[in-house]
Formats: structure tokens, C-alpha cells, sequence
């Protein structure tokens, strides 16, 4: 493989396709890939896939070029912000298309053009038969089509027809533009498809009102391919059948380019929806805050919970490119970020289910300043300021009354060593009259700081934030969306919805250790115990921190997933 970054990816399907055509000196040795995302939502992982896959391409063979092409052609459901969305995501994942932006809505006048052709060498005709007509006439996979009644029409009349179309003569849904092809073919794509329909009262975010007639995906596609010179077409498996029609459009008009359409397999996700119907359904019905809801698959919601991009290029490099279609688990995305965030995550203290704890033989109103590092396994990171005083809190899961040898955590009467500080020892607990603890009476020692107690065995390690200098920070808990793997895929269900997962988001007041207070929107962190949090960039202004937990420290989905097939 012709190589020119040492970032290159692994290796796959469509990358072997493309050797070969470079050994073979196909394309005059260019090779050319696009990106064409719709511009009606958001991004998502899938997306990602495809992106990595895309400008992978031509970022690993020595001259390769990738194109952002937005297939702008339903201007119902498509806008600008959709559009800058995708830009500013496409840009954060790391790719750069330069000056190669387009818009299939640039192409309307040519594709018009070609339309024209196609009609004038009668390979296109005017239908005035109803959607529910054209259904029937379209035939099943077991029986052939009929044809329409319209397919004789004169190469003059449909070349009128088209006109009166595009000049506004006829109403949404009365006249379509198709193909003639064959309506007994076995590929039902085949049997005359539509090329043109027509739309009024519709606004197209770059063309305004100039058009009353709007070009198909199966004929947009291999056009805007063709004039843009792409060598390779990669799209996802539900094309292959598509594909017939793509050689038929670009072998029935004059253009000099034929891409090659390559299919490879959607990623799907287990434990949420991609489709963008259902995110949008999710988005406006208020199930979720909206398209970066740290809940969603979408690039940017998985980025204000704390995904790098980095992670989720390696996911993509990881889960590869086949021809299979499967279902990935969350566990792998999950597995990507945990990796990246626990070799460049500072680690810090937040105590989300806060107990006062005091320490009664240490000096009242004094307190020292301790260093901690940053990093367990990187001294580069540095070390910060902790304050230690005689109140604390830690929190209430690490202790117990009484528990078994088991626990490592604090109990009555044991000792147990605070995180980056000294042992302590828990002598009384205090509660309220409905007996629940509200406070631990403890004592330290404190000659172990930074040393064990000789002779004494300390139960494990816990962490805390000073009671005086902690800073409250509202901390959001994130889990699945979904209680099920696959919640579009049960057709006993009436929807999607009904697999809801009622504890996706729970919220916790923390509190952090001081140095927190001044972190930048976005930083990457490890609650040391705890998990990896990331401060939220859209906090309301006056809320204070508020930080998203991005993945907890370890898979406990898996262990879950495990005891419940037991
Ligand atoms: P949806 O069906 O959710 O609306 P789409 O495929 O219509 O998605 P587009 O904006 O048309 O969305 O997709 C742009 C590109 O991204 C296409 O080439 C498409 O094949 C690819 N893509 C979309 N979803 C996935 C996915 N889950 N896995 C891999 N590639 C995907
Ligand atoms: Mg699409």
C-alpha cells in the first residue's frame, strides 16, 4: 500500500480494492473519496465510520483527495444549522476537506441538464400516475411490474412535460420524471425509478425558491460523484442493490468519470438508536435536551459527555470495515475512551455522595496544604494543592458500621488511609432520629503521612474533599439510553420509546477539591475512584461546576450483562 502518513489505518476490504486499482493504473492513479452526509440532523458514530473510512482514504494514499458533499435534495427536512453542525463535527474528529465543500444543490442545473438528456434519448418519461399507482404498477420480488400506461410518451411530449414540470404547471405529486428501464427486472430499483418529483412551498436552504422539482438520491449520487471526479463511492450495504441503477445513470449520460460504488456495513450500536428519524423523534419530543444530549450517539453529544476525538477514530479503526453487518457492543466505544482518558486524564477528588467526617485530634481552625500528583503513572503532569482540615467528607458508599474482612473501605472502629493524606480511624457515629448517619467522629495519626503505620494493618484507600475548601458542583451520571441492545430491532414493541432506560441520567451534589474550581470548559478528568468526568461546556451561567461523567473506571456492564444471562 502506497503510504505517505504514519497514521495510516489498518488495512481492509475497500483499501485492498484500491491497491489493486492503483496497481493497475485505474483512475491515472488518483484516488478520490467522498463524504455525503444529508444535511437532516446531527451527526453520529455511524457517521464516524464512514468519516474515518472516507478522509482515512485519502489522508493514507499519496495524493488522495476527500470531498465534503452535502446531499442537500429534500430541502423539507434539511437546514444551515444541520449544515454547520456537520462541518464543525467533521472538523473536530480531526479531517480537514480543504477547499473541497459541495452541495448536490450546486449540481441542480446540470443534473437538469442531464435529465434532459436522458428524455431526449428516450431513456426518461414523464409519469402521471399517483405514488399508491406507481407502488402497484412497481410489481413484488416474486412478480414482474406493469408498465405505465405514460411510458409511450414522445421524447417531444415528455421534453414539454418536464418543462411545465420545472415551470410550476403541475401540483406536488401529479407528474414524476422516470427512468425507463425495465419493469420486469429482477431488481426492483430497475423497474423505472424516479428521477424528479415535484415540491412547492418549500424553501431550500441555498437555493431558496428556484426550484419546484428536486432530483432523486439515485440520481443525484452518481451524478454529483461523477462531476466531482471520485474514483471510489463507498456507501453502506443497503446501496448494493442500488447499484445497477448508480452504472445505469453514469452509462446513459455524457459525463467522462464512472466512480465505482463500494459497499460496506453500517455500524450499529447496541444500546441505542442511529436511525435519524428516531434521534430526531428523541430531540423533539423532549426525551433528550437535544442533539448533544451527552445520552445520544451523536458526535456531539458524545463529545460533551467527554469522548475525545482521538477515541473515536481508534473505535473506528478497531470495529473495521466488512462487508458483515453486526451490532457492536457499547463496551468497545466505552473501552476506546477509558483507554485514552486513563494515559492523559489528570486525576482529582469529588465526593458525590457527601458524609461529614471530623477529625477531633487534629488542631480546630488549623489545616496544611498537601501535593498530590496528577498522575499515578506520569510524572510529566505535575502535582497540585490540597487542602486537608479537620472537617472532610467522604463519601457515604466507603463506609460501614460493620462489615466483612471484604470491605476496604472505612468501618467502626478501623483504620483506613485517606487518599494523598493521613490513616485515619472512625471511634464514634453520629445519627439522627431517624437513624440515619449524618456524621463520623474520627482521629488520625499523624505520622503516616506518606508512610505506613508500623504494625498496623490499614484496610484500604478512600477519597475525600476538605469540608471548608471543597467546592459544591452539581455532577450528572449518565447511563444507557436504552435498557435493551437492540430497541428498534423488537417488533413486539409498539416503539423504540418503550425500551427507555428511566435511570439514563441521575444527578448528584458533589463536592470537588478547590483546585477544580478554575479547570476549563471540557477538561478530561479521573475522579479518582470513581470514574471519568468531563466539565460541562453548556452549564447554565450562575449553575456553577457541572461536570458529566463520560465512563465509569470500569466495565460494570459487562459484569451485569453476565449475571443476568446466569
Ligand atoms: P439515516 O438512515 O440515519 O438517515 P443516512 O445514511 O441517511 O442515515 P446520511 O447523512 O445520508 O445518513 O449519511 C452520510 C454517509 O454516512 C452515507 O455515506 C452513509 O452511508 C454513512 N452512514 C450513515 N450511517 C452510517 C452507519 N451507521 N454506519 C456507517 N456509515 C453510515
Ligand atoms: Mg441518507
Amino acid at each position: 500500500m502506497s503510504s505517505n502518513n504514519e497514521t495510516t489505518a489498518p488495512s481492509n476490504f475497500i483499501r485492498q480494492i484500491i491497491d489493486q486499482d492503483l496497481k493497475a493504473g485505474t483512475n491515472d492513479g488518483r484516488v478520490h473519496t467522498r463524504f455525503p452526509p444529508e444535511p437532516n440532523g446531527y451527526l453520529h458514530i455511524g457517521h464516524a465510520k464512514s468519516i474515518c473510512l472516507n478522509f482515512g482514504v485519502a489522508r493514507d494514499y499519496q495524493g488522495g483527495q476527500c470531498n465534503l458533499r452535502f446531499d442537500d435534495t429534500n430541502p423539507h427536512k434539511e437546514n444551515i444549522d444541520y449544515v454547520n453542525a456537520i462541518m464543525e463535527d467533521v472538523k473536530w474528529l480531526g479531517f480537514d476537506w480543504q477547499d473541497r465543500l459541495f452541495y448536490a444543490s450546486d449540481y441542480f442545473e446540470k443534473l437538469h441538464d442531464f435529465a434532459i438528456e436522458l428524455i431526449k434519448t428516450g431513456k426518461a418519461y414523464v409519469c402521471g400516475l399517483t405514488a399508491e399507482e406507481v407502488r402497484e404498477y412497481r410489481g413484488t420480488l416474486t412478480e414482474p411490474g406493469k408498465e405505465s400506461p405514460f411510458r409511450a410518451r414522445s421524447v417531444e411530449e415528455n421534453f414539454d412535460l418536464f418543462a411545465r414540470m420545472r415551470a410550476g404547471e403541475f401540483n406536488d405529486g401529479t407528474q414524476v420524471l422516470r427512468a425507463r428501464i425495465d419493469m420486469a427486472s429482477p431488481n426492483m430499483n430497475m423497474r423505472d425509478p424516479t428521477l424528479y418529483r415535484i415540491r412547492h412551498g418549500v424553501t431550500h436552504h441555498k437555493t431558496g425558491e428556484a426550484w419546484c422539482i428536486y432530483p432523486m438520491y439515485d440520481f443525484t449520487h452518481p451524478v454529483s460523484d461523477a462531476l466531482e471526479g471520485i474514483t471510489h463511492s463507498l456507501c453502506t450495504l443497503e446501496f448494493e442493490d442500488h447499484r445497477p441503477l448508480y452504472d445505469w445513470v453514469l452509462d446513459n449520460i455524457t459525463v467522462d468519470c464512472h466512480p465505482q460504488q463500494i459497499e460496506f456495513s453500517r455500524l450499529n450500536l447496541e444500546y441505542t438508536v442511529m436511525s435519524k428519524r428516531k434521534l430526531t423523534q428523541l430531540v423533539d419530543e423532549g426525551v433528550v435536551s437535544g442533539w448533544d444530549d451527552p445520552r445520544l450517539p451523536t458526535i456531539a453529544g458524545l463529545r460533551r459527555r467527554g469522548y475525545t476525538s482521538s477515541s473515536i477514530r481508534t473505535f473506528c479503526d478497531r470495529i473495521g470495515v466488512t462487508k458483515s453487518d453486526n451490532s457492536v457492543e457499547m463496551g468497545m466505544l466505552e473501552a476506546c475512551i477509558r483507554e485514552d482518558l486513563d494515559r492523559h486524564a489528570p486525576r482529582a477528588m469529588a465526593v458525590l455522595d457527601p458524609l461529614k467526617l471530623v477529625i477531633e485530634n487534629y488542631p480546630e481552625g488549623e489545616g496544611e496544604i498537601l501535593s498530590a500528583p496528577n498522575h499515578p503513572k506520569d510524572e510529566s503532569m505535575g502535582s497540585r494543592e490540597i487542602p486537608f482540615t479537620r472537617e472532610i467528607y467522604i463519601d457515604r458508599a466507603d463506609f460501614r458500621e460493620e462489615a466483612s474482612r471484604k470491605y476496604k473501605r472505612m468501618v467502626t472502629g478501623g483504620e483506613v488511609r485517606l487518599r494523598n493524606a493521613y490513616v485515619i480511624r472512625c471511634d464514634q457515629v453520629i445519627k439522627d432520629d431517624e437513624d440515619r448517619i449524618i456524621e463520623l467522629r474520627c482521629s488520625y495519626d499523624p505520622d503516616t503521612l506518606g508512610a505506613n503505620p508500623v504494625g498496623r494493618k490499614v484496610r484500604g484507600v478512600i477519597h475525600w474533599v476538605s469540608a471548608i475548601h471543597g467546592v459544591p458542583a452539581e455532577v450528572r451520571l449518565y447511563n444507557r439510553l436504552f435498557s435493551h441492545p437492540t430497541p428498534d430491532g423488537d417488533k413486539q414493541m409498539a416503539s423504540f420509546l418503550d425500551y427507555l432506560n428511566p435511570d439514563s441520567l441521575k444527578t448528584a451534589q458533589a463536592y470537588v477539591e478547590p483546585s477544580l474550581a478554575s479547570a476549563g470548559d471540557g477538561s478530561h478528568l479521573q475522579f479518582e475512584r470513581e470514574g471519568y468526568f468531563c466539565l460541562e461546556h453548556n452549564a447554565e451561567a450562575g449553575n456553577g461546576l457541572v461536570f458529566n461523567r463520560t465512563v465509569t473506571l470500569r466495565d460494570s456492564w459487562a459484569k451485569i450483562e453476565q449475571q443476568s444471562k446466569k
